[in-house]
């Protein structure tokens, strides 16, 4: 009570309660199967210094603090692991704090969601290039900045939304408020470089997952949107991913998103063409063949427009058996995605290739493009030889789609298809771990970490014992009580 009483005192009766029946749904997060707790408190501050406050009461009373954006991660990062936490719900702070156009930076409270940002920023011929994860419908800021994000547009022109962050405003475990990047001087009025000042220090925070700050306002790069843009989509001849990569080589090699204007370019491999697209698509696409890429180029100039969708069109043409398209309607999912809605915020292609009653228990990873097409066989080797456990855990194992970064790597979209039933969550935690553990051994890295695959990365003994030590110390000067998300990384 005492402790409840403490934190009401700092944001009022109305945004701070410890009634179960609210506070169960912060239990939830949209993993199928990683245990609901209640947290015993959640709170909606308005401002860093009322975070501040609370983190400087809880260390007090040595309870944890778990922050949470949209709560949209899918490894269990926002969901408590134990009832004595106090659950900081960021959604409140919210506010577009400039947009600095003859900078080109906006800053924002981290709270925020990535389509609301994009909205006010279209307004004014602006986005945020990358523009966060495909959850970005509901998943903040703060949220992408703790996970590496990308995935909602732009990953191939802007890489991850970590890359675009200039300025950073953090509460550590003590409540101590600090300023990163050019902000670190007092005399830098508004934050524009992320480097400058002797090490970069904002690192340690960005893809975090919540355990060294919380993040309350950050500022990101914008640019100005190109008003003119292109996608396509095209059916790939071979069922074979090495295919897919000598296409995206030779698009590297004539120059990619510095003179072709790529934005984005996914590639979807075959079972998973039919669950990503709407019904009309499906019905248009038939035969799926050796799976789908599309991909958007953006210009200023409506001629160079042209010119670099003829180059990149001609690459496609000699690696696909037919252009889908022009409309959605004829398969050109470009069209519906970034044409009518503007982003790629809409969905986890991983759930519509299950079914309405399956859940993502995802893997994704990060990895040099060199590596995909070998991650995609070994993870359908996986799947042959997990046939039996598969069906016994009644889950499904796949590829949902594979992202183009700027310059070197991408994203896999992989994992399980799981439903929500009680008794196979063992089960399916253990296909889960046992998929982590084959794409780390295969050197892929996890962006999204959660609490399952921040345990199977230690677990697994993949830091070197130097690093997990200098980790550990790093955390321990943050954060010397381990309030802040307790559990993750196994602190
Ligand atoms: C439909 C769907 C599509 C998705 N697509 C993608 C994708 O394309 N790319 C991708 O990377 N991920 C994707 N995800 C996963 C996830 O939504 C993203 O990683 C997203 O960035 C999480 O943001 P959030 O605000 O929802 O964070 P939460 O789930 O609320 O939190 C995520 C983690 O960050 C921490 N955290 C949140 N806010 C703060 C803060 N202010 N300070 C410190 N720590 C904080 C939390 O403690 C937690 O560990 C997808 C999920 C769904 C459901």
């Amino acid at each position: 009570m005492a402790l409840y009483d403490e934190l009401v005192g700092v944001v009022g009766e109305k945004y701070c309660t410890d009634k179960d029946y609210i506070c169960v749904a912060y239990s939830r997060g949209l993993d199928p199967c990683l245990q609901e707790i209640i947290p015993q408190i959640a709170i909606r501050p308005e401002s860093t210094e009322q975070i501040s406050e609370i983190v400087a009461i809880a260390k007090q009373y040595k309870t944890a603090v778990l922050p949470r954006g949209g709560g949209c991660g899918l490894m269990g990062g926002s969901k408590p692991i134990k009832k004595e936490t106090i659950l900081l719900d960021l959604t409140r702070m919210d506010k577009i704090l400039d947009i600095d156009e003859l900078n080109h930076t906006v800053t924002v409270q981290c709270g925020i969601n990535w389509s609301r940002l994009n909205a006010k920023l279209f307004d004014k011929g602006f986005y945020t290039g990358n523009m966060g994860p495909g959850s970005g419908l509901n998943a903040s800021i703060g949220g992408g900045l703790s996970h590496h994000s990308g995935g909602g547009g732009g990953c191939a022109k802007y890489g991850k939304c970590t890359e675009n962050c200039v300025g950073l405003e953090v509460v550590l475990g003590t409540g101590d408020i600090i300023t990163l990047g050019s902000q670190e001087s007092k005399f830098v009025e508004k934050p524009f470089t992320r480097f400058g000042f002797g090490p970069d220090l904002m690192g340690i925070f960005l893809g975090d997952n919540g355990t060294m700050g919380i993040k309350t306002t950050a500022t990101l790069k914008i640019y100005p949107k190109p008003p003119y843009f292109s996608g396509k989509t095209f059916f790939i001849k071979e069922n074979s991913y090495e295919h897919t990569q000598n296409i995206v080589q030779e698009m590297i090699a004539k120059g990619w998103s510095k003179s072709l204007g790529i934005y984005d370019f996914f590639f979807t491999p075959p079972p998973s063409v039919m669950g990503i697209t709407t019904d009309k698509l499906i019905k248009t696409w038939g035969d799926i063949k050796g799976g789908v890429i599309f991909y958007v180029i953006e210009a200023f100039d409506e001629n160079i427009l042209e010119k670099n969708s003829q180059i990149l069109e001609n690459i496609a043409n000699k690696y696909s058996t037919r252009e889908l398209g022009p409309s959605s309607k004829e398969g050109n999912i470009t069209d519906w995605f970034y044409g009518e809605q503007g982003h790629w915020q809409v969905y986890h292609p991983l759930f519509s290739v299950m079914g309405p009653d399956y859940f993502a228990a995802t893997t994704e990873v990060m990895v040099p493009i060199s590596l995909f097409p070998r991650i995609l066989h070994k993870l359908d080797e996986w799947e042959e030889e997990h046939h039996e456990d598969l069906f016994e855990a009644d889950a499904e194992s796949g590829v949902s789609h594979v992202v183009m970064l700027n310059h070197n790597s991408c994203y896999i979209g992989s994992g399980l298809g799981a439903t929500h039933d009680e008794d196979l969550k063992i089960d399916v935690i253990n296909l889960w771990k046992d998929q982590f553990n084959l794409l780390l051994k295969e050197g892929a890295v996890l962006y999204m970490c959660g609490q399952i695959g921040s345990h199977v990365i230690v677990d697994s003994r993949l830091y070197s014992k130097n690093y997990y030590q200098f980790f550990k110390k790093v955390k321990k000067m943050v954060d010397p009580d381990n309030i802040l998300s307790p559990g993750k990384f196994r602190f």
